[in-house]
């Protein structure tokens, strides 16, 4: 594997980014940790001659709480994630899911900001986020919006970014009371073969809101809605176990799985049924106990 020659830069503002991607056009590209960018370059699937290096920008980085929500900046790796004592401690299934991420080296390197834009089909934070109905913060020059992730992933390695726009934070609403949320992943290599992450609010002894995103089985990560509109209502104390079987049925149909090196389709939607059932399980768990 080798690397083309290439001019690295490291602009100090968020408009310097900008202005060099315009002067360098479809030759330059952002970077932050490289992890697969770079991959990319010495596999010999993608050449730039300018990378435009984001790590560098104050504005991507920390993790912030706000009364309604965690706040990420972009660059913030996944290392830095898992070992924050404020996820740890208020939003322990992120903590869990970021340290299931990939490998010591690539969480070291690798940030959420790279995870999202890259858009590999599979992802844990990918799969995540959505069940927790995050919004991405995306800016070019000095306009900025707001993305829900939801409408962020497009397709394989395709985003709702424009050209030349940033992404710049992650938000993510904290969990209401009485809430619990359960990332299961399933890997035969360090990517994930199949990723469930399900999300639960109790009251008065049910379910009142569920949510069960799916991904890495199939082209992006979904929400299944027909599961979740069946383990709405399940007793937290007698759950029923043909409910939460259908659920699981419901989510595998709304998966999109396809055959791949990974396996079958139908062994994939198989492994999401059983994936709902526990991640289901382990967020009552946490909403009840
Ligand atoms: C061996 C290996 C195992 C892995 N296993 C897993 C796993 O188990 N689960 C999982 O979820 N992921 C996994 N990954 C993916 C890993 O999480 C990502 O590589 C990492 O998070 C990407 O971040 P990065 O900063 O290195 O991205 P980079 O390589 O720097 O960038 C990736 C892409 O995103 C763009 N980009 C980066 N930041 C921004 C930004 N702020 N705004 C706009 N565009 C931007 C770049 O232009 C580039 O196109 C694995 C990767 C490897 C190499």
């Amino acid at each position: 594997m080798t690397l083309s020659p290439f001019t690295l830069h490291r602009p100090a503002t968020m408009d310097e980014a900008t202005a060099l991607l315009d002067e360098h056009g479809d030759d330059a590209v952002f970077y932050c940790g490289g992890t697969e960018l770079i991959l990319l370059m010495k596999l010999g699937f993608a050449e730039y001659g300018h990378l435009i290096d984001l790590k560098q920008l104050d504005e991507l980085h920390g993790i912030e709480d706000s009364p309604d929500e965690l706040c990420i900046g972009a660059a913030t790796t996944h290392r830095a994630l898992e070992r924050s004592e404020l996820v740890r401690q208020r939003f322990p299934s992120f903590a869990q899911m970021e340290q299931g991420v990939a490998n010591l080296r690539v969480r070291n390197a690798g940030t959420i900001g790279g995870n999202l834009c890259f858009s590999d089909p599979h992802s844990d934070p990918g799969t995540f986020l959505l069940a927790a109905d995050a919004t991405l913060t995306c800016c070019r020059g000095s306009t900025f919006r707001t993305i829900p992730m939801q409408d962020f992933i497009l397709g394989p390695f395709q985003t709702a970014l424009e050209p030349g726009e940033l992404l710049t934070e992650v938000h993510v609403p904290w969990l209401p009371p009485r809430g619990g949320m359960a990332h299961i992943k399933f890997s035969f290599r360090e990517r994930p073969a199949a990723t469930v992450t399900c999300m639960v609010r109790v009251e008065d002894g049910r379910v009142r809101e569920a949510r069960v995103a799916v991904g890495s089985v199939g082209p992006i990560p979904v929400r299944a809605t027909a599961a979740e509109r069946l383990l709405t209502g399940v007793s937290t104390d007698n759950p029923d176990c043909s409910v939460i079987e259908s659920a699981g049925w419901a989510a595998a149909e709304a998966s999109g799985a396809t055959d791949d090196l990974n396996g079958s389709a139908v062994y994939k939607r198989n492994l999401v049924r059983v994936m709902v059932r526990r991640g289901f399980k382990d967020a009552l768990a946490e909403a009840t106990g």
